[in-house]
């Protein structure tokens, strides 16, 4: 049994949207994994505690996100009846990225949840920093990873993400933030960009192939000015498997953990790697997941904070974060969460994607290692990389 010290965070005001059904985004994957939590008795009485959500503050929100931006989204939230609202044409509400038909389409609940979302993190963090809580998890926050300083993006309304990180770092601790979404963490990225008290890292599905598209999330971004070196980005092939995603993921997050030596560790769990999920094309199955969540309790010493983010289907994706948080509490995972039914690929397809991904594992490496005072492996052994070299090779491997 966890420890009775761990936190979820989480309520009605974590899932009150109101998307059109034909959104992808379906908010009750958070409720589903909570309840598979209590049911399983890791959630609850003598486990991880479950507390409501509070909205973060104004003050909060403007650490990361412009005024003009803030106003707007909380207008087309209060008056869904007026007729901006489903204007596509409406100045506002299309050049801060909301559109009736779009990815971020406004409702009337739509800031109060987004605020629930980012306050949501917010209070995990300082529960965690204050070691008043182990391990804390928010499943209904995440999703916002591409919202950015002015627009809504990627289904994301307020970056929860970074508004918590941006918490923390106005009292000085220093944040490492990890996304395992199978879309790039653009907009965490771009709000940390230049600050080196904040580590980013996104391994993504390479974004030649997947939103939010090209040049986003590219192995040759590292942040900038003072930041450099603290945004890391592993773009990885299609069709990568537990194994290719694994190695990938040790080869650069361990290594980086060890060396930075975070006040706090953010990771955002979203399960749209997953084999079976509608907008991506990899093969992961709940092992790596749950393989991740595992390294990451080593590597946090109790300093975990864990979000959701995507996910599109939506059974697997809930199963996967009650997995991942009863791993990351030192719980076994119950036999009927896993299936373990990835798709295998035959040998040459599997060997172009190690070849891609090892290509771009050595870019990372040898550009931000360096910079932490990491030796790169293997770099007597071969090349250099070279700054502003591109990797892959374009096309899915067949
Ligand atoms: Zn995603």
């Amino acid at each position: 049994m966890p420890t009775p010290n761990h936190l979820i965070v989480h309520g009605a005001a974590s899932v009150a949207h109101h998307l059109p059904s034909r959104h992808p985004l379906k908010p009750h994957r958070a409720d589903d994994a909570v309840r598979l939590l209590l049911t399983a008795g890791m959630a609850g009485a003598g486990a991880a505690v479950v507390r409501e959500p509070q909205p973060a503050s104004d003050e909060d929100l403007k650490r990361v996100h412009d005024e003009t931006y803030v106003s707007v989204a909380e207008r087309l939230s209060r008056a869904p009846e007026d007729p901006t609202y489903l204007e596509p044409t409406s100045r506002d509400a299309v050049a801060h990225g909301f559109s009736p038909s779009g990815d971020n389409p406004p409702y009337r609940e739509m800031a109060a949840v987004a605020r629930h979302a980012c306050g949501g993190v917010i209070q995990a963090a300082r529960h965690v920093l204050d070691h008043t809580s182990a391990i804390a998890f928010v499943p209904s926050a995440g999703a916002n990873h591409h919202a950015m300083r002015t627009r809504a993006s990627g289904f994301g309304v307020y970056n929860d993400a970074a508004v918590a990180i941006a918490a923390i770092r106005s009292t000085g601790a220093r944040v490492a933030y990890v996304d395992l979404d199978v879309h790039h963490g653009d907009g965490v990225e771009a709000a940390f960009a230049t600050d080196p008290g904040t580590l980013t890292v996104s391994l993504h599905e390479s974004t030649r192939y997947l939103f939010p598209g090209l040049p986003a999330g590219l192995a040759d971004h590292i942040g900038t000015g003072n930041g450099a070196g603290f945004a890391v980005n592993v773009p990885l092939s299609p069709y990568t498997n537990d194994a290719a995603w694994l190695a990938a993921f040790e080869s650069v997050v361990p290594p980086l953990l060890m060396a930075f030596q975070a006040d706090l560790i953010i990771v955002q769990c979203g399960a749209d790697g997953y084999h079976a999920d509608p907008l991506a094309h990899l093969l992961l199955s709940e092992f790596a997941y749950i393989s991740a969540a595992s390294r990451l309790r080593e590597l946090s010493g109790g300093r975990l904070v864990m979000i959701g983010g995507g996910g599109y289907d939506a059974d697997a994706t809930s199963r996967i974060w009650a997995a991942m948080f009863a791993t990351a509490t030192g719980v076994n995972v119950p036999r009927e969460w896993v299936t373990n039914n990835a798709p295998t690929l035959d040998d040459r397809a599997a060997a172009r994607v190690t070849a891609e991904n090892n290509a771009t594992v050595a870019t990372v490496q040898g550009l931000v290692f360096p910079r932490h005072g990491l030796s790169v492996p293997g770099a007597t052994d071969r090349r250099q990389p070279v700054r502003g070299a591109r990797t892959g090779s374009g096309q899915p491997p067949t």
